[in-house]
């Protein structure tokens, strides 16, 4: 994909979602994705970046990383978020750290601080979720608080839930990439289920049938994948 220059006319580039369990990265990726892509990975819970989804729109693609599952008692939840989003700091070329709109709790300026003392201010934008859920006046305090540690350019308002903001933050993200080539193959991830995504399929179906049986964690291989003769 080059111009006639012989320069890059595409755009490419990874993004780490990170923040605390619960503010809504999962949602936020779905979003984004524009339809259920969960977790995508070739061995569930081991990789260090787990490519979570490929988004490619026109000559811009974004390969979004997830932060593995956390299952660390809670003391050591803070220290885990933030090591990982430092590891994933030195190979992104952005970091969304995702808060709740209503309130930056403790853990979230401490693991921002530590962010920002390690990676380049430069590739963190931190997205101030669930604005649907804030009452007057809180959306504004927690904004206040985040601009103590960041600068106004660095943070997004959205509703991962109802999509409020997403195209702008996505937008945003868009012109972050840098020039270079897809990593991906346009069709491959974006627009059939992959064996990654069947896996993730199949895992939430497990999650979903044996409640009781399985406490949190299912790893699913998926061998083979056949097309049925309907669908060629
Ligand atoms: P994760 O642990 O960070 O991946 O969080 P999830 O994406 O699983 O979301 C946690 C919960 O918050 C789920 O019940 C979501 O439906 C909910 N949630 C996420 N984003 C929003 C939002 O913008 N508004 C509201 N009202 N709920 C949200
Ligand atoms: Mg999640």
């Amino acid at each position: 994909m080059f111009n006639p220059q012989g320069e890059f006319d595409t755009r490419s580039g990874f993004v780490a979602i990170t923040g605390r369990p619960n503010v809504g990265k999962s949602t936020l990726l779905n979003t984004i994705m524009g339809h259920k892509v969960a977790i995508v990975s070739p061995k569930p819970q081991t990789t260090r970046n787990r490519i979570a989804g490929v988004k490619t729109m026109g000559k811009t693609q974004i390969v979004f990383l997830d932060t593995p599952g956390i299952h660390q008692h809670k003391y050591l939840l803070n220290r885990y978020m933030v090591e990982v989003a430092l590891r994933a700091a030195a190979d992104v070329d952005m970091i969304l750290f995702l808060v709740d709109a209503r309130r930056a709790t403790q853990a979230d300026q401490e693991a921002l601080e530590r962010i920002l003392s390690k990676a380049s201010s430069e590739k963190l934008l931190v997205v101030m979720n669930k604005v649907d859920l804030a009452r007057p006046g809180e959306i504004e305090a927690t904004e206040e608080e985040l601009l103590g540690m960041v600068k106004p350019r660095q943070l997004a308002k959205v509703c991962a839930l109802k999509g409020q903001g997403v195209g702008e933050l996505l937008k945003r993200i868009e012109e972050a990439m840098p020039e270079g080539p897809f990593y991906y193959p346009v069709e491959s991830i974006t627009d059939q289920p992959t064996p990654f995504l069947i896996a993730e399929l199949i895992r939430e179906k497990v999650f979903m049938l044996t409640q009781q049986e399985v406490p949190y964690s299912v790893a699913v291989v998926v061998e083979d994948v056949m097309r049925r003769k309907e669908d060629v």
